[in-house]
């Protein structure tokens, strides 16, 4: 993981320190002296974290930290503030200023490590979604250019053995969540991969049960791996963190534990849930736009291009039978020119309405352009393509197609051609070639038919 990381202190003995383990583990790292250098270094450079010590001349870290959250231009900065110990009223403070975590001074590696990574990768996948949501708004695709949208209240499965620490820790956290209680660790797990949990908190508190091999079940599990986990342990079991790290656990916090810090840990790992969850969702409507016609949902020419050939291939493979339908619309032009382009829309989509209604889900329905469509029938003899088509020919034929501007309810009807997979050898350019002729064929023995290739 490279990012980079901006070190403000007053004390430059501090900052040395801090530079050094970070550059250690490969950062790229930028160091302020004070708040207002650090202000117009955020302002100038892309920074992927500010970690901010409290105390300082001028203009404090409070103040830094809700100055850079005030300003849109560095208000996805997200900030550590480093906090003396003895000091709790800081993280309150520091919670209200907007910052997103806290170290405690003297600063332990592990734990710098753990919250500078964490914060990191929520980063990485918050940058990359407000990308997607520009380019998306450029080219028009108001659907995807949401922009970041406030916090939704999170799901935590809370796995604790003992009941008083239960209390607790669901009463710290309710502001933030709804927390699901569990204190057997085996049916956590059950619970975890039935339920969809932003966040799983495991308190190491088990009489006779090692909490990393339910950590561990949770990373290995297809349905739990992408949930964040945060382990909740007792002061200097650094070995069992570092382990906890290693397995995959995503952080953690010491007992006895501070409700603020674990408000402010839990509610990053329910983001960062919650921004992969939108990233996902939203490549996969990427490829889902890639391969859609817009007009009318059904597949595109692309994806047809692409998966034809699969199809026939699995079909000759299996020794089954494939059969294609061309179809077009009859006529189309006269509808544009009657009623309009708007119309012609109309009827384009209510005529796919009707494809998508007469073929099997196992059927691939394309627009192959134009008033063009074709159906793909995996596992269909000739004869039976012919069946299809022509209940298709017939449920265009027998209801008016409605359209909006206009009091007439416009008749419309399509010609068919079929042509079905060769035993011999074949490929999709010839198969949909000789769809295409028996189409030919239809147009020209008077529209309104379907005529089969000839085998
Ligand atoms: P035929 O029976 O021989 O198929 O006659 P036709 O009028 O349907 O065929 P032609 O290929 O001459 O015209 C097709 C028309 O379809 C012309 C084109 O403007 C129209 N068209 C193609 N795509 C769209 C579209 O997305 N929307 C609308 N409204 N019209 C379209
Ligand atoms: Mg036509
Ligand atoms: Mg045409």
């Amino acid at each position: 993981m490279t990012a980079r990381i901006l070190v403000v202190d007053d004390v430059p003995a501090n900052v040395k320190l801090l530079e050094a383990r970070l550059v250690a583990e490969y950062f790229d790292v930028l160091t302020a002296g004070d708040g207002q250098s650090a202000l117009a270094i955020c302002e100038r450079t892309p920074v992927d974290l500010v970690l901010l010590d409290i105390m300082m001349p001028g203009m404090d870290g409070f103040e830094v930290c809700e100055r850079l959250k005030a300003n849109s231009r560095t208000a996805h900065i997200p900030v550590v503030m480093v906090t003396a110990l003895d000091q709790p009223s800081d993280r309150v403070r520091g919670l209200k200023a907007g910052a997103d975590d806290f170290l405690t001074k003297p600063v332990n590696d592990l734990q710098l490590m753990s919250r500078v990574k964490s914060l990191v990768r929520l980063k990485n996948v918050s940058d990359e979604l407000r990308l997607r949501a520009q380019t998306a708004h450029t080219i028009g695709l108001q659907e995807l250019a949401r922009p970041d949208r406030p916090d939704e209240p999170g799901n935590i499965l809370l796995v604790d053995a003992r009941a008083s620490s239960q209390e607790r820790l669901v009463r710290a956290l309710k502001p933030i969540a709804d927390v699901s209680v569990i204190s057997d660790p085996q049916a956590a797990l059950f619970e975890a991969a039935e339920s969809s949990f932003d966040l799983v908190i495991v308190n190491a508190n088990f009489d006779d049960y090692d909490p990393l091999r339910l950590c561990s079940q949770l990373r290995s599990l297809e349905r739990t791996r992408f949930i964040p986990i945060l382990l909740v342990t007792e002061q200097g079991r650094d070995e069992m963190v570092v382990r906890a790290l290693e397995l995959g656990v995503t952080d953690y916090v010491m007992r006895p534990v501070d409700p603020n810090e674990l408000v402010a840990r839990s509610l990053t790992q329910i983001r960062r849930k919650h921004c992969n969850d939108r990233l996902r969702a939203s490549v996969q409507q990427t490829i889902e736009l890639a391969i859609t016609d817009d007009l009318t949902g059904l597949h595109n020419r692309r994806y047809l291009d692409n998966h034809l050939k699969l199809l026939m291939d699995r079909a000759a493979a299996r020794g089954r039978p494939l059969s294609i339908c061309i179809t077009d619309i009859d006529r189309f032009k006269y509808v544009n020119d009657t009623y309009g382009h708007d119309a012609g829309d109309e009827v384009l989509r209510e005529f796919a309405n009707r494809v998508r209604a007469t073929v099997r889900g196992a059927d691939l329905a394309c627009r192959f352009g134009g008033e063009e469509f074709v159906i793909v029938m995996p596992d269909t003899t000739p004869e039976m393509a012919a069946i299809v088509a022509e209940r298709l020919r017939l449920a265009v034929e027998s209801r008016a197609f409605p359209i909006s501007r206009a009091d007439t309810l416009h008749s419309v009807t399509a010609s068919l051609g079929i042509s079905s997979l060769r035993a011999d050898g074949d490929t999709p350019e010839a198969l949909l070639k000789r769809a295409d002729m028996a189409l030919y064929q239809a147009k020209n023995n008077g529209r309104n038919r379907v005529v089969a290739a000839a085998a």
